[in-house]
């Protein structure tokens, strides 16, 4: 299958008041995944909806729909699939915390929830850094902690100072004396073949012995990992053909020296670098072809790079991290991945915060004991209304359950079945939220009540199917307002609900008010995304009205 058609999308039609990634067909379940030929195909289903987890969780949250592409599939019955899921599991800390799945039909939906740093001060996901490090002999790409440890190092020094080079010491062997004796031997113009070296690998020391025929090949794959590794963990040297122990080197043919030396600056001119410091030099590297003589024939050659310490941060190829902006999943820049890595300028996400909570606690002071508050007021004018929800701002209530005696009766009959709760009114949540106004909107009401999700009402005063887009676009920002600026950390989602109320007076009763185009009919959320505890109801309280 060609990568285009697997190309993750946005799902515009969804009811859902979220963000929906489609990552296409997809096939599930563990049996059914083993059994698949195309192990290329596979490979990429993975990297899809690791691409897709990975831009929800570092977007806000959202939805994964994936098109089940075997059939009869059942997911009580056929599970996920072992490389799926070990491949999730080496991303997300825990991932029930952050995942949900859930099978509709033929469709297979993720439920991702955002990403919070609070316990691993990370910011953001990333699939792979692509920053790599030396350690000892091994070459390894930077975990997450690794990678955070490292860049806030280099921060903090504004581009590293350079460990001093002193002159090994006589009497004890440590790192710089393979080190000092790797230099010696990268300054040689000549080696004989099958010739025993004097070190061996090392922190700073690096041989590869790679077939003549695949030299190029090899020396393309593997290059950005070392000068990555050697550049961020102060410098050192690889060695290409030398075998263990001893020179062998590698022949001419069909390796042009010079096109070989090209293709390596190439290379490393490609690796994307990031500076803390104000210099921002280049990669400083020398390349060299030591000759071999086998009893005075010249035999072949090793390539032999040294690459000096590097002020700042070098990478492999940029690094795998994605987010969703302007509609798309996009890759982050090497840039925006940086300062997002690095920890929060503590005075911007200040002010993002202070902005939000402004428009947000306008309406009403919250008190913390509201929950169990009832409206004395509300109760006396409007007898019917049932116990243990709260009716906020109160004057607004009245003013609305008045002027709409539909409404009272409405939210009586749909609240019914709620637990205890809060109800909170406004003329407009859109223009809280900063969003348009709409001027076919009666009102909105959020519900905030244990057991249940959250559930934005919008009562309209015209039928017009159009109108639900107005509800799903406030319900999802509001989501994404408490995630985001408002640091909601658990599991969230705000179901849309819209209502046609008629203006007619003499029409208005309780049987025609009615739900228009229920769109929350059609959505289903997992469990754990009702509000389970008072505690996250008051949390939630306490989110939408900080002081
Ligand atoms: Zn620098």
């Amino acid at each position: 299958m060609a990568t285009q058609e697997m190309k993750i999308r946005i799902d515009q039609k969804t009811n859902y008041a979220e963000l929906v990634l489609d990552v296409g067909r997809v096939t599930l379940g563990e049996e059914n995944r083993k059994k698949m030929k195309d192990c290329q195909l596979r490979k990429k289903q993975n990297e899809n909806i690791l691409q897709a987890m990975i831009a929800l969780l570092n977007s806000g949250g959202g939805v994964i729909k994936a098109e089940v592409e075997n059939e009869n599939y059942s997911y009580p019955k056929d599970g996920i699939g072992l490389d799926l899921e070990s491949s999730i599991g080496n991303i997300l800390p825990s991932v029930c915390k952050y995942l949900d799945f859930m099978q509709q039909g033929k469709y297979f939906l993720i439920f991702v929830k955002s990403w919070s740093s609070e316990t691993s001060g990370l910011r953001i996901v990333t699939l792979r850094s692509n920053l790599y490090k030396r350690d000892v002999t091994c070459t390894n790409i930077m975990d997450a902690t690794a990678t955070l440890e490292f860049l806030a190092d280099k921060n903090k020094s504004k581009g590293r100072s350079y460990r001093l080079k002193l002159p090994p010491k006589q009497d004890v062997q440590e790192e710089s004396n393979v080190e000092a004796l790797a230099d010696d031997f990268f300054n040689r113009t000549q080696l004989r073949y099958r010739e025993k070296l004097r070190f061996t690998e090392s922190t700073h020391v690096e041989m590869k012995a790679f077939s003549t025929e695949k030299l190029l090949q090899r020396i393309k794959e593997s290059l950005p990992q070392y000068v990555s590794a050697f550049s961020n963990t102060d410098g050192g040297y690889l060695f290409i053909g030398l075998n263990g122990d001893e020179v062998i080197g590698f022949k001419r043919k069909g390796n042009d020296l010079n096109k070989l030396a090209s293709e390596i600056e190439k290379s490393i001119k490609k690796l994307p670098v990031y500076h803390f410091c104000k210099e921002k030099k280049e990669i400083n590297y020398s390349c060299k072809f030591l000759e071999v003589y086998d009893e005075g024939h010249l035999c072949g050659y090793v390539c032999a790079l040294k690459i000096e310490p590097f002020c700042c941060v070098v990478f492999a190829k940029k690094p795998e991290s994605w987010h969703v902006e302007d509609k798309h999943v996009q890759q982050f820049t090497t840039d925006e991945w940086i300062s997002n890595m690095l920890p929060a300028n503590p005075d911007f996400s200040g002010s993002e915060k202070t902005i939000f909570q402004q428009r947000i606690s306008s309406p009403i002071p919250y008190s913390r004991s509201v929950s169990n508050l009832e409206n004395e007021q509300l109760r006396h004018h409007f007898p019917g209304m049932p116990q243990g929800k709260r009716y906020v701002p109160e004057a607004l209530c009245e003013e609305l359950f008045s002027q709409h005696k539909g409404l009272a009766q409405l939210i009586c009959k749909e609240m019914g079945s709620v637990g205890p709760g809060t109800v909170i009114f406004s003329r407009s949540w859109s223009l809280l939220l900063g969003l348009q106004e709409n001027q076919n909107v009666i009102c909105d009401a959020l519900l905030i009540a244990q057991g249940h999700p959250l559930v934005l009402y919008t009562f309209f005063r015209v039928l017009n199917k159009e109108l639900t887009g107005y509800s799903l676009q406030a319900a999802f920002t509001l989501k994404h307002e408490l995630v985001k600026m408002g640091g909601y950390t658990g599991k969230v989602c705000v179901v849309p609900k819209t209502f046609y109320l008629s203006e007619d007076p003499s029409t208005l009763t309780e049987d025609n008010a009615s739900s228009f185009h229920d769109i929350s009919a059609q959505i289903f959320y997992p469990e754990s995304y009702n509000l389970e505890t008072t505690q996250t109801v008051g949390y939630l309280n306490e989110v939408l009205y900080k002081a």
